[in-house]
């Protein structure tokens, strides 16, 4: 074991990555919400900046590089600018996961995006009733055309990108969430995304994940689409039997040292907590019939709750 994590971090000593939930608040309710507890615990707080601040300065020095800025939504921190500029003195890459956020205002682009080399928006659907429907936030659609046209104005080097994520509701619209991303020249890599069963997600695990073999057969025609387009495709959370011939775009089997941050509860007292680990996704496993497979030290495999309610009927041995 000890060996196998040695060769990890030899693979990937590049990249140290530093994941912090700077913000327990957020405007949308998704159905899928997989930091639940998060919101719920700590309902519209942050990190404090110094905290912040301590943490990344403490962290550069043990060689970190990589700073993801999430939660709830980073964007409603309101030290945020202050953040990503000191993250940037440190000679961190910094990432910004956003539903929209406060990119919807232009002059915070403006402050911000000097500062931020990656920046990616989630997206549910081409839609007001669509991606809402996710949301139950009647405004997150308009919001995020905003910011969308927004960040294009902006003179600034950040690569953006689009996390779509796959459910029942949006499946059968896949293509034209692509059609209106790419009516958007900034975002240049479209990220398909399976559903995690954590939190919300967990809770209606049935209802809203798409079968593998599903996602498999439309995958196809989903790389062709956002070729078209000249844009890069990417997945996370599918495994290498579903992406076929595109296994080689998956966000899951390159592995990065990484340090979470998350406020938690303990003892009756709030504490950051630190959570070390190496695998991007968490909750996976491979059954038995990925014993024979060729591709099982690449593959991250399927998620276990997954296993529990659809079996492994729907995975092909390589
Ligand atoms: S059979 Fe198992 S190990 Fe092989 S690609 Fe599918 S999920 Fe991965």
């Amino acid at each position: 074991m000890k060996k196998n994590i040695r060769n990890i971090e030899e693979r990937n000593s590049e990249i140290k990555r530093l994941e912090f939930y700077i913000s327990s608040s957020c405007r949308n309710n998704c159905i899928f919400c997989g930091e639940k507890d998060l919101l719920e615990d700590f309902k519209g707080q942050f990190v404090a900046k110094a905290e912040v601040e301590r943490e990344i300065k403490k962290r550069a020095k043990a060689g970190f590089n990589f700073l993801v800025l999430t939660g709830g939504e980073p964007t409603l921190h309101p030290d945020i600018v202050e953040i990503a500029k000191l993250a940037k003195r440190l000679r961190y890459q910094v990432f910004v996961n956003s539903d929209g956020g406060r990119f919807s205002e232009e002059n915070f682009c403006r402050k911000i995006m000097p500062h931020i080399d990656y920046l990616s928006f989630s997206i549910y659907g081409h839609i007001d009733r669509l991606h809402n429907l996710h949301t139950r936030n009647g405004k997150s659609f308009s919001i995020l055309k905003k910011s969308l046209e927004n960040v294009e104005k902006i003179p600034a080097e950040t690569k953006i990108s689009a996390r779509i994520l796959i459910t029942k509701h949006n499946f059968s619209k896949l293509t034209r969430i692509i059609d209106f991303i790419s009516r958007y020249k900034r975002v240049k890599k479209i990220l398909f995304s399976g559903l995690a069963p954590e939190g919300r997600a967990l809770e209606n695990y049935r209802n809203l994940v798409v079968p593998l073999g599903e996602i498999r057969k439309k995958i196809p025609l989903l790389a062709r689409l956002v070729a078209k387009k000249s844009r890069k495709i990417k997945f996370f959370g599918l495994p290498v039997c579903v992406l076929g011939e595109l296994k080689d775009r998956s966000s899951d089997t390159k592995w990065h040292f990484q340090i979470t941050l998350k406020k938690i509860r303990r003892d009756k007292r709030t504490v950051l907590a630190e959570t070390e680990g190496f695998k991007p996704l968490k909750g996976v496993m491979k059954p038995d019939k990925c014993l024979r497979c060729s591709k099982k030290d690449f593959c991250p495999g399927i998620f276990e709750k997954y296993y529990q309610e659809f079996g492994d009927g729907e995975l092909i041995v390589q």
